[in-house]
């Protein structure tokens, strides 16, 4: 029996093993019937002193389903002489229990392409991909000319929003290491369907305008390509070459018997 030494319990609670694995088999019982819980409570794995007067013993789980789990039933006693009291009967995990990974946040734990239709994602007040557009005039002429110049937005991508967004588009399907782009005959940057971005992204990436390519409408980089760049041209088909032909004018001739 193992008694981690934080603290010196009275022996009795320590001794107190068949009480406690009584406890356990009557909370068994209640939840699972009598029957299961005679053997849902396992071998006695140790007790945990923790305190002056109350010890936890734990004892294997077997009923179906709790591989690693156990029963942890506490034990108080007040003094000397008082009774042994049982203060709590749970069933917690061990160390090689089969447990559910830490609880996350739906923000932290919604990922690209979780959105679907109709549904909100707002984007917080401290988000970090954007910062404040642009002081808002109440001069309706400089408004006009705001909207215009692109600057009618609350808010817009921050450097470090652009820094992500370009990382993606160059990882991603898109982007120069894809097998489109090494097997293509040249790079999007040159093509007369590339329709060039605006701002400080503008010298790496455009939108595919080319309704045969397979990125029509997608954001491409400039060292992307397809087959359907501009500039291919089809070879004329040369003519296959054809084989003399060769007739076999020859006669067998058999011998009449
Ligand atoms: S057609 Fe191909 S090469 Fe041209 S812009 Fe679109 S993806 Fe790039």
């Amino acid at each position: 029996m193992t008694v981690q030494p934080i603290v010196d319990p009275p022996a009795r609670l320590v001794d107190a093993v068949a009480d406690a694995r009584a406890a356990a088999v009557a909370d068994a019982a209640a939840d699972l019937g009598a029957d299961v819980a005679r053997t849902a409570v396992g071998e006695h794995l140790g007790a945990v002193a923790e305190g002056p007067g109350a010890v936890t013993h734990h004892f294997a789980a077997t009923q179906l389903g709790y591989h690693g789990w156990r029963w942890s039933v506490t034990l108080a006693a007040g003094d000397d002489d008082g009774p042994v009291t049982v203060s709590e009967v749970v069933v917690v995990p061990g160390p090689a229990a089969l447990v559910a990974p830490a609880w996350l946040p739906w923000e932290e734990r919604i990922r690209p392409g979780d959105l679907g239709v109709g549904d909100l994602l707002p984007a917080g007040e401290d988000d970090d991909r954007l910062v404040p557009g642009y002081v808002s005039s109440d001069d309706e002429a400089v408004e006009e000319v705001a909207l215009e110049l692109g600057l009618g937005r609350a808010r817009v991508l921050s450097r470090t929003g652009r820094e992500d967004a370009a990382r993606r588009w160059i990882d991603g399907p898109h982007g120069p290491a894809s097998d489109m782009a090494r097997a293509a005959p040249a790079a999007c940057g040159t093509c007369g369907f590339f329709l060039q971005l605006a701002g400080s992204l503008k010298a790496a990436f455009g939108v595919c305008g080319n309704g045969y390519a397979p990125a029509d409408g997608a954001v491409v980089a400039v060292g992307f390509g397809c087959g359907a760049h501009s500039d291919v041209v089809l070879e004329s088909i040369s003519p296959v070459a054809v084989a003399e032909l060769v007739y076999d004018d020859g006669v067998d001739l058999e011998p009449v018997s």
